[in-house]
């Protein structure tokens, strides 16, 4: 049943003017967007009810969390934008911090970018660095600090230009994950405890990195819950639905946040007892590998879930990679609970490290957990270090007898006809080993 109320995204004129933002074209923006989620959100059948809330998320998307966030800021908590998971939020969150994942997934910000950045780096890079540059996020224009990182050449030589529009900090990720690279790793995550010490005029103790820990654990549990709820067939909820909730974790609140993916997770276990989905139980199971799919960049679920699909699993740092592993939360002094933080984000099998056979084994094993019936890979253009592991993931998979599609596409529409030409083919082959 279609929703005939139309959807809209809340305009805030008079917090955008006192944000400096670009009020016209945020304002086109957000309409656009609430065009856009009605069509691919608000449509789906039976969604759970739980999805509301997410919904409300979005309405607020550029008004209702930038209150929060001023108003934190006010009492004298820190704003901290980030870009990679590899970002320790625990120790953000330890010293009273907020922590924003800041948006990358719009085709909209790229022609600003491109007006400063090469045309041909990843669409990621430019679309975030244009939403600063064009004065059209909030979120950006909130924080007090971007924590950048080394993790890609595009990242790191755009975080030299960011600086000169916002204090960028960056941080050094080991590219091995050696003794000596855990120990710089180590080194480096002092050195941000000594940045947000300084800003926020606290000093990091046990119990106050405890406290970020079991914040960062509960969420992190809620989102493997939500996750391991995909396995159900008939699909309980939209690999679509998924997605956001996975985008939405980067600038919620996050004690609300996990508050509200358990109330969901119940809801989808009450299915389960119905045996009631979302989707034909005959519809294409189809785990995404690969990327990350920064807000609001659904291109491809899209894609899979017209075509009658359904997207079960993300092996992504929007995704699995950001939640797969948790920390223990038994230390006798802050020096062991640091050392075993760095052991846990050392576990990240993101592309930037060499070697990174890890992650072809997790990638297995998720398409095994996710009773996926084939895999896409998705790499966004030009980010080399995901576009050539796609090599070695596509050879387990041929060895596994696994059905492997690669999809190399940025933000732009052009290429929405050629993928959808591909992913039929795709669907064909599995459906062919269902005969
Ligand atoms: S893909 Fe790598 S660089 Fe990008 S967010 Fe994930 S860990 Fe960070
Ligand atoms: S998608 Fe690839 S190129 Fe783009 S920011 Fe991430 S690692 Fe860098």
């Amino acid at each position: 049943m279609q929703r005939s109320a139309s959807f809209e995204v809340k305009a805030y004129p008079e917090l955008w003017k006192v944000l400096d933002i670009d009020i016209e074209r945020l304002d086109k923006m957000r309409m656009v967007l609430g065009e856009v989620y009605e069509k691919h959100f608000l449509s789906q059948e039976n969604r759970p009810k739980g999805m509301a809330y997410f919904d409300w998320v979005i309405s607020e998307i550029h008004g209702g969390r930038i209150k929060e966030i001023l108003e934190a800021k006010r009492e004298g908590r820190v704003v901290v934008g980030i870009f990679c998971i590899y970002i320790p939020e625990e120790i953000i969150l330890a010293l009273d911090g907020i922590c924003i994942g800041l948006c990358g997934g719009s085709p909209g910000t790229i022609p600003d970018a491109e007006k400063i950045l090469p045309r041909n780096i990843c669409p990621m890079v430019k679309s975030a660095f244009g939403f600063k540059i064009a004065k059209v996020c909030p979120y950006f224009q909130s924080v007090d600090f971007v924590c950048g990182e080394t993790t890609c050449d595009a990242k790191k030589k755009t975080w030299e230009i960011l600086n000169e529009y916002i204090s960028t900090y960056v941080m050094e990720i080991p590219q091995m994950k050696r003794e000596h690279d855990k120990r710089l790793w180590l080194e480096e995550v002092k050195l941000f405890i000594e940045k947000m010490e300084s800003l926020s005029k606290k000093k990091l103790t046990l119990e106050r990195l405890l406290e970020g820990i079991k914040i960062m654990n509960a969420k992190r549990k809620a989102l493997q819950r939500l996750n391991n709820l995909r396995s159900f067939n008939p699909a309980l909820i939209s690999g679509k639905d998924c997605l956001l909730i996975e985008q939405i974790a980067f600038y919620d609140d996050p004690i609300r946040f996990t508050k509200k993916v358990n109330e969901l997770c119940d809801e989808l276990e009450e299915r389960v007892k119905r045996g009631e989905g979302v989707k034909d139980p005959q519809a294409l199971r189809i785990m995404v590998s690969g990327t990350p799919m920064a807000l609001p960049n659904w291109k491809l679920h899209n894609i899979v879930e017209s075509l009658g699909g359904v997207v079960v699993n993300e092996e992504s740092c929007i995704g699995t990679r950001y939640f797969k592993d948790l920390m223990p939360e038994d230390f006798s002094d802050l020096e062991s609970a640091l050392k075993a933080l760095v052991d846990r984000y050392m576990k990240i099998d993101c592309s930037c490290f060499t070697p990174n056979d890890e992650r072809v084994e997790q990638v297995l094993k998720e398409y095994r957990d996710s009773k996926a019936e084939g895999i896409i890979y998705y790499s966004l253009a030009f980010c080399h270090t995901y576009n050539i592991e796609a090599y070695k993931i596509q050879k387990a998979c041929e060895k596994e007898g696994i059905p492997f599609l690669f999809i190399e596409t940025d933000y732009s529409p052009e290429d929405i006809g050629q993928i959808q030409t591909r992913i039929e083919a795709f669907f064909e082959t599995i459906r062919e080993r269902r005969r």
